[in-house]
């Protein structure tokens, strides 16, 4: 079990990378997104992307990102650029059901301290949607990338246009 706990989510300003880590989270393995900010939208956004293109993913937001973190049974991973090195750490985590943290604006000390791992993915500021890439992808030795999401949409790899496959309209050309 993979969930990836996303800290410091405001509605108004993170609506866009907030998506974008849950649709990543999702399409790199993991089996839910938490989100301690309320956000409505967001839950719908992401359910849309589940109905359409299927897997079990689910989305959960509001709760309390402490009670989380302590009540969570399995690793804690939180990535920071302050982390050690991913290529270290991951060697190091045994659990199969891990919590992996990642933030948006400054994220209180009290994570490092409560995290089981503080990882870094290089030491240089960039992205939580890159950071978070890159270690579900280490973290299942790039298995999830493969994974059949049995979905109503399904794309055929295509090297010129696009082909998507609607289960209830059979084989279609260009989609937008
Ligand atoms: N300045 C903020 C702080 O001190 O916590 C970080 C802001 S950064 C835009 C948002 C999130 O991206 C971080 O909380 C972290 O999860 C992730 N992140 C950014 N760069 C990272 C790196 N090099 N390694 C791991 N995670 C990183």
């Amino acid at each position: 079990m993979i969930v990836v706990l996303r800290l410091g989510h405001r509605p108004d300003r993170d609506k866009r990378v907030t998506t974008h880590v849950a649709l990543t989270a999702r399409a790199l393995g993991a089996d839910e997104v938490w989100v301690s900010t309320q956000d409505a939208e967001l839950e719908r956004t992401v359910k849309g992307v589940v109905d359409r293109f299927g897997g079990k993913f689910r989305i959960k937001t509001g709760l309390d990102w402490r009670k989380a973190i302590r009540g969570w049974k399995g690793e804690v991973v939180h990535l920071t650029m302050y982390g050690e090195r991913l290529s270290k750490a991951i060697p190091e985590i045994r659990s199969k059901n891990i919590m992996v943290v990642v933030g948006a604006e400054k994220v209180p000390r009290e994570v490092y301290d409560l995290s089981d791992w503080n990882v870094s993915v290089g030491n240089q500021p960039h992205s939580e949607v890159a950071a978070l890439a890159i270690f579900l992808d280490r973290y299942t030795g790039g298995k999830a990338l493969e994974k059949n999401f049995r979905g109503r949409l399904r794309i055929v790899p295509n090297p010129r246009g696009k082909t998507v496959i609607d289960r209830g309209k059979g084989k279609g050309g260009d989609a937008a």
